[in-house]
């Protein structure tokens, strides 16, 4: 049976879905689950949403580069959700991504599409780690998506430590923490931290975990037109500057307001004592 969901992923450029039934899923919000009108006899969908794009110079997290991802989301869940209502008349279907009411990688690795990495990412053997998660949430029962084959059977990575070795919070000598989280921090950074984000360059989170990971190697560019277009690789006091508060809030970025991301883009030029 030629299914209308499978072909609306293949033409969004989504490789990778499979899914679990509820039952084998570890429920973090189940009143959620339940305003959703769907309980531990149904199932969900869980898809990957590669985002990884080469060739760019960048100073912010490569997930941050194109608009953000939840917009995304919200017009593809609308779209399957559509097409699964045809495809299966009768049943419930609803979109979570992030705030989701499941372990989504927990629900991944069970759907046999990856792994967990030492890194705490979903690792996909194929698609790398540069990756969302999202769900289609459903009062269908799993088996009736039709026939799928599990990308893997492992549940963890090889655990080689590149990225324990290569962490630049562990690595620093006053082991200030995470530099993605020290990048969202609001306020007034600490001199360990400013010193932190001016030597490894990033005015919007860390990739440096995922960059020494083995299954990135040769992954593909991806396929997502909305991950491919509208990219800003590099934050500059101008640049942000430049940014109409529409343009900045479809940014994933923008949950910390214009200063926090104005302050670490100063840092990088020496401005950090300008005002706003
Ligand atoms: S770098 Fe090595 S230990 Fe870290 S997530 Fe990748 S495979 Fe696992
Ligand atoms: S994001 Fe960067 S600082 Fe944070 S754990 Fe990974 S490598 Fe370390």
């Amino acid at each position: 049976m030629a299914y209308r969901y499978r072909e609306l992923l293949r033409d969004e450029g989504i490789d990778f879905y499979a899914p679990v039934p509820i039952a084998h899923t570890n429920i973090i919000y189940s009143r959620k689950l339940s305003s959703m009108g769907i309980d531990e006899n149904g199932s969900v969908l869980i898809l990957l949403l590669p985002y990884y794009f080469r060739g760019e110079e960048r100073n912010i997290s490569l997930y941050a580069v194109p608009r953000d991802y939840h917009i995304y989301f919200r017009y593809l869940g609308e779209k399957l959700s559509e097409a699964l209502s045809t495809d299966f008349p009768g049943y419930i279907f609803r979109h979570a991504a992030d705030n989701a009411p499941i372990d989504e990688v927990d629900a991944a690795v069970r759907a046999g599409l990856g792994m967990r990495g030492y890194n705490g990412l979903f690792i996909s053997p194929i698609a790398g780690s540069y990756l969302f998660i999202g769900g289609i949430y459903t009062d269908m029962p799993s088996d009736m998506f039709g026939e799928f084959s599990p990308i893997t059977d492992k549940k963890e990575c090889i655990h080689c430590g590149a990225c324990r070795r290569a962490c630049p919070g562990n690595m620093s000598d006053k082991a200030v923490g995470c530099l993605s989280a020290i990048t969202q921090k609001k306020g007034t950074l600490t001199a360990a931290e400013e010193e932190l984000i001016k030597k490894n360059g990033s005015v919007w989170g860390c990739d440096i975990c995922q960059s020494v990971c083995p299954y990135n190697k040769n992954i593909p560019d991806t396929r997502i037109a909305f991950f491919r277009e509208s990219r800003t690789p590099c934050l500059t006091p101008d640049i942000l500057d430049g940014m109409s508060d529409e343009e900045f809030a479809e940014r994933a970025y923008s949950w910390r307001k214009r200063e926090t991301v104005m302050r670490n883009a100063r840092l990088m030029v020496g401005k950090e004592d300008e005002n706003a």
